[in-house]
């Protein structure tokens, strides 16, 4: 490329014909930022840094794209899943680990040696040279440590081994996950057991391939130290329960009941150029400043909008990546806000469902560079502008392919799914603040409880007709269907559709979505694993209060049916306070909720007690979940990183405030002076003193924490977030009157809206 340099009087510059390429050596001038562009017409034109970053931001192009040479239909080829495993595993051993996939049967341990066998000859079929047990640890994360299959012989070459025992237990040197007190460092040893109902899979790096085996992780003494033990207990809870039900209303065909997972997944794509000028987003994965932009989502002119290119093509590479792993992408669209988009794939077991929803989250990071994309998945990137969640749609399914929560074209006639139905409704307003806690994070505290979706108060949109429905059997009334009505659509081209039972309900935190539910409030960021637990574990135990009472009436005499819509009407009259329908933003709701004593638990430190209330030790207890140990140390883990994360934040923004914007600040201040405009002096004088006044609060009040970690939330809450967002306040007000091109950190504007 063509650069030429020359001299001005006090100011190197050097001049590209190329627009991303032009810069002047700042050092000697006033205005570090000034750069010059040539036009290809040879005329030379300022640019503030501002603009530059913005015109690197859209150098992207479409032909810069190598199209893939596999197959359309890419699907599993980088998962050892039931169609390899039966080409490479002697029968016996097939037929076994496919009774302890499908069946929970356990798992014989002299197999082991023969699935490894196999598993390392087709990783290394396909350039594997590591395998890695791949965990999921409290940090909500994943955990991977690497192991060679290669090892020395002694004759100078090596072989790939790979046994039985390395393929079922790990010992990672695991001292520095959190482990909630469970285990002091002294006893650092922790194991990862292998899981063999979900898949292993290849993980494809441009160097290498890597083997990774789904694995459990317990502490030496057996306690769980991650999302997936509780979550695989929860699911035997819970098919137990169901199949004791499933037997009261007269189904005696299915064997297993399983739990159902399809995560919707919210995520933000902006350029890579934006995001490494912005240290909060790289230390905190949010901006901690940025004023409201000019134009936000208020047009709703994004939503569902036509998916740009370049953020289509990352999109395209994300779901090829994903489906060789086996996850079942299925839809993508643009979501509310600005550069926010929405991934979901179809439903699965919970257990590989949640591993997938870790996966997901991993691929859609590492591929988005490939574009000079960042992902961003915390919950609330950008203040003021719609958050990220992950819904989670849920059901129960059988091993005879019945969804237990389908209602089929008259669910008023349908007792057994109004049977289940009416169970989630009791599980949920009996464990409201269980669930609230369940999604508690520092992040998910600008989201719940604060003016947007959704709210803190859990409660259940069921829809008109299903409300009717339960208060018919609830009211002992008659319940009348409506007639399937057809909706004319006022043109004979175009065809007549069924009218839905009932409308959507965006905001709220529980809907019933026709057949299944779908649990809204978790973060974006979050390990879909310990609410999923939650979830099955309060059902489990809701269907088995209903199930006790369905005995007690058949025994007084009451026939099947007759006994079933007296349960079903029985438990939706006590708990039918948690059903609502209206606008779960409105503070009519608020008061409204109150008024039905429902909780609302608006902050993490508000929330996470709930999680080692005595009702909560007691139903984990009791269904062999989590002991009272795991639970507190989930609490103390959960606080702990509420505490830390909102310490990092606080370090960031005073950081970025002193060293970045103040500075900035000032050289505008020195500008006004030169200027000797009194007017803008007096407009940016008090702003900047009243800003550094703020940051100097912030830095004093995060130093000194109160013992405790109860208290230290309460503060962290109390006193260091407010500082913060003072400091933001006046840094904000800054960025609307400093010269554009003096403002270190590219705008919300242009985050947002250049793609
Ligand atoms: P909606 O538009 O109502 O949200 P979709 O059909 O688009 O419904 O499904 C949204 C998500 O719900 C998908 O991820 C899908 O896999 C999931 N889902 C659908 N049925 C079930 C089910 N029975 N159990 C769990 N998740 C489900
Ligand atoms: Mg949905």
């Amino acid at each position: 490329m063509f650069v030429s340099s020359f001299w001005l009087p006090k100011v190197r510059l050097s001049i590209s014909p190329d627009p991303r390429e032009p810069y002047a050596m700042s050092s000697d001038i006033d205005c570090v930022s000034l750069r010059i562009a040539i036009s290809p017409g040879g005329t030379a034109t300022l640019m503030s840094k501002m603009r530059l970053s913005n015109v690197d931001a859209v150098q992207w192009s479409a032909s810069s794209v190598v199209a893939s040479d596999e197959p359309a239909n890419v699907f599993g080829a980088n998962v050892f899943g039931q169609t390899e495993q039966r080409q490479r595993l002697p029968k016996h051993v097939f037929r076994a680990l496919q009774r302890t996939i499908e069946r929970s049967e356990p798992l014989d341990p002299v197999i082991a040696d023969a699935v490894a066998a196999a598993m390392k000859d087709w990783a290394l079929e396909r350039g594997a040279t590591h395998y890695t047990h791949w965990f999921q640890p409290l940090t909500g994360l994943t955990a991977e440590k690497h192991d060679s299959f290669f090892g020395p012989i002694g004759d100078g070459t090596a072989i790939a081994a790979f046994s039985g025992g390395e393929l079922v237990q790990g010992e990672p040197d695991a001292s520095s996950f959190p482990t909630g007190g469970i285990r002091a460092t002294f006893e650092a040893r922790g194991y990862t057991a292998w899981d063999p109902t979900s898949p292993a899979f290849l993980l494809e790096n441009p160097n290498g391939v890597t083997l990774c085996i789904p694995t459990a992780f317990t502490s030496w003494t057996g306690e769980a130290l991650d999302h997936k033990i509780p979550l695989l207990r929860s699911i035997e809870a819970l098919n137990k329960s169901a199949l004791r039900a499933l037997g009261l209303l007269g189904d005696d065909t299915v064997t297993r009941v399983f739990t159902t997972t399809g995560p919707e997944q919210e995520y933000f794509l902006i350029d890579k150029t934006y995001y490494y000028q912005r240290p909060d987003l790289i230390n905190t994965g949010r901006t901690l400043f940025g004023a409201k932009p000019p134009k936000g989502h208020e047009l709703d002119d994004h939503y569902f909008g036509t998916i740009p290119e370049r953020v289509l093509a990352c999109m395209l590479d994300t779901e090829r990546e994903l489906m060789k792993l086996g996850v079942p992408i299925k839809t993508r669209h643009n979501e509310v806000a600005p550069a926010q988009y929405e991934i979901a794939p179809i439903f699965e077991n919970s257990n590989v469902g949640c591993d997938h929803q870790q996966l997901l989250m991993t691929i859609l990071k590492n591929v988005a560079p490939r574009y000079d994309l960042v992902c961003l998945l915390h919950e609330k990137p950008f203040a003021g502008v719609n958050g990220s969640g992950k819904h989670l749609n849920w059901s129960m399914g059988t091993d005879a392919g019945e969804n237990l929560l389908e209602p089929g074209a008259t669910p008023s006639e349908n007792l057994q799914f109004l049977f289940f139905a009416a169970a989630v409704v009791k599980a949920v307003d009996t464990h409201q603040g269980l669930l609230r806690a369940a999604v508690a994070t520092a992040g998910q505290d600008h989201r719940l409880g604060a003016n947007e979706a959704p709210p803190a108060i859990i409660s259940i949109f069921l829809g008109s007709e299903l409300e009717n429905v339960f208060n018919a059997l609830a009211d002992g009334q008659v319940y009348v269907s409506p007639s399937g009505e057809l909706m004319d659509l006022g043109s004979p081209v175009l065809p007549p559709l069924p009218k839905a039972s009932g409308d959507r309900n965006r905001t709220s935190p529980f809907a019933f979505t026709g057949n299944k539910f779908e649990f809204r409030a978790l973060g974006s960021n979050m390990s879909p694993g310990f609410p999923n637990t939650v979830l099955n574990t309060i059902a489990a135990q809701a269907i088995d209060n209903l199930a006790e009472d369905l005995e007690a009436a058949i025994g007084g005499g009451a026939t099947p049916a007759e006994a079933i819509q007296k349960v079903v009407g029985a438990t939706y009259r006590n708990h039918r306070r948690v059903v609502f329908g209206g606008d779960g933003y409105s503070e009519e709701w608020h008061a409204e909720a109150a008024s039905r004593g429902l909780l609302n638990l608006r902050t993490t430190p508000e929330a996470l007690p709930q999680i080692v209330e005595s009702s909560t030790v007691a139903l984990f207890e009791s269904y062999d979940v989590l002991s009272a140990r795991e639970l507190h140390s989930r609490f103390d883990v959960f606080l702990e990183q509420y505490i830390t994360n909102i310490n990092i934040e606080a370090e960031t923004a005073a950081d970025i405030a002193s060293t970045m914007l103040v500075p900035a600040a000032l050289r505008y201040l020195e500008l006004i002076d030169n200027a000797g405009i009194s007017a803008l002096d007096s407009e940016v004088r008090p702003l900047v003193e009243s800003f550094v006044a703020a940051i100097g609060h912030l830095k004093t009040v995060n130093e000194d924490h109160p013992e405790g970690t109860d208290a230290e939330a309460e503060y962290m809450r109390d006193v260091v977030l407010p500082a913060m967002a003072e400091v933001r306040r006046y840094a904000d007000a800054l960025e609307r009157v400093v010269a554009d091109d003096l403002w270190p950190l590219p705008k919300y504007a242009e985050i947002l809206f250049i793609k």
